[in-house]
């Protein structure tokens, strides 16, 4: 489901040009991250993954076809700076992931591998992998673990992969998910005297707790969300993440909710074929703005106030409320009647927020405000 900016009917078509109404700047700022989900084929087979991964799923991106998709967004996105590699597990590509990373480089753009750290398991195939790492400019790791992970790569893997990537200076973060009740994953790390030493090197190292959402009705209960900002606030991926599925696909996003939301694809993407048109397109849709600006639990909350309260308790996970925003027939219903009362508001939000980011882009480039750092300064 989409909601044009300037029609009333629900369906968007995704425009073939930079909308006129958006402030041109956008189109030197967005997006600035190209996510290339590289396969969907994984080692492990967590049960609660969001791609339904697995060793036997077949399938993924060419060394070719993921250097073009890289020139294109590069010739397509002029702010682009990120490219991350996931999946499934990207690391699968070996020599292919390698040489995919050293072409992002060479072009200037900074790189993210995300992993479940499955090549740590000897200190021999460890150190391997990271020489080449470092041979292809690699910027930062992110190693996924915890109680569904660690059931197929044991957190031994994940330390020995961690603590070489920082002694070979690549940003790297070790991602925990939220815990069971009987399960003291997290805390366990934090008490590693491997963890301990690597935190003493900030700069280099994270140690971070996500949620962990649950994709089936027989799903292992999880501990409840402390921090529930990123639930309540807006999409931080739409307009800035620009994605390739290993279906040679192009998406809105890459949240875990990608594949139970149709709207999220924009069609199938050539590696030839321009990008710009119909990633810009969805500036035309005013769901997406909204989902950006208020993120999907709020405009649940906005369109059915307090009664929607208690089916919203389970939820854990931004991409969560957004698959049922998007699935639900009564919230979908709810949103064609509705949407012309928020437009106004939400539409003033979203350029006010752009143009502020515009604004802070511009600053941090103004050397007088921000000069170089001098060696030996304090
Ligand atoms: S390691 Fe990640 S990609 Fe692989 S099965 Fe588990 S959640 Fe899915
Ligand atoms: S909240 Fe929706 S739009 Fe944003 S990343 Fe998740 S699935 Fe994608």
């Amino acid at each position: 489901m989409s909601v044009a900016v300037n029609h009333t009917d629900i369906h968007a078509e995704n425009s073939s040009e930079f909308p006129e109404h958006m402030p041109s700047g956008l189109r030197y700022s967005l997006p600035d991250t190209l996510t290339i989900i590289t396969t969907y084929q994984c080692t492990a087979a967590c049960s609660e993954c969001c791609f339904e991964c697995n060793p036997k799923v077949q399938g993924r991106l060419g060394l070719t076809e993921i250097k073009q998709y890289i020139d294109r967004a590069m010739a397509d996105f002029p702010g682009l700076k990120l490219v991350v590699f996931s999946g499934g597990e990207c690391f699968l590509l070996q020599q292919n992931l390698y040489a995919a990373v050293a072409h992002a480089h060479r072009r200037s753009l900074r790189t993210r591998c995300v992993t479940n750290g499955f090549w740590g398991k000897t200190q021999n195939t460890c150190r391997e992998v990271v020489r080449q790492l470092v041979h292809a400019g690699m910027d930062e790791v992110n190693i996924s673990t915890g109680h569904d992970h660690q059931e197929w790569v044991p957190v031994q893997s994940v330390i020995r992969a961690a603590k070489m990537l920082v002694e070979n200076d690549i940003v790297t973060v070790v991602v925990v998910e939220i815990d069971a009740p009987g399960s003291e994953c997290l805390q366990q790390l934090m008490e590693m005297a491997d963890i301990r030493y690597l935190l003493q090197r900030p700069k280099l190292f994270h140690l971070q707790c996500n949620s962990w959402m649950p994709f089936h009705e027989t799903s292992l209960a999880r501990r409840a969300l402390q921090d529930k900002s990123e639930l309540l606030s807006g999409c931080k991926q739409l307009f800035h993440n620009v994605t390739l599925t290993p279906t040679g696909e192009l998406a809105a996003c890459c949240g875990l909710t990608l594949e139970h939301i149709p709207e999220m694809k924009l069609g199938k993407q050539s590696a030839m074929q321009p990008m710009a048109d119909r990633y810009y397109g969805q500036l035309t849709d005013f769901l997406k703005i909204w989902i950006k600006v208020d993120g999907p639990y709020t405009i649940i909350r906005r369109l059915f106030g307090d009664a929607v309260q208690e089916d919203l308790q389970d939820v854990v996970h931004i991409c969560q409320a957004c698959a049922i925003l998007h699935q639900h027939p009564e919230i979908r219903a709810r949103i064609q009647q509705r949407y012309m009362e928020f437009m106004p508001e939400v539409m003033s939000r979203f350029y006010l927020q752009q143009s502020i980011n515009s604004h802070q882009a511009s600053l941090a480039c103004n050397p007088v405000l921000n000069p170089p750092e001098k060696e030996g300064s304090i």
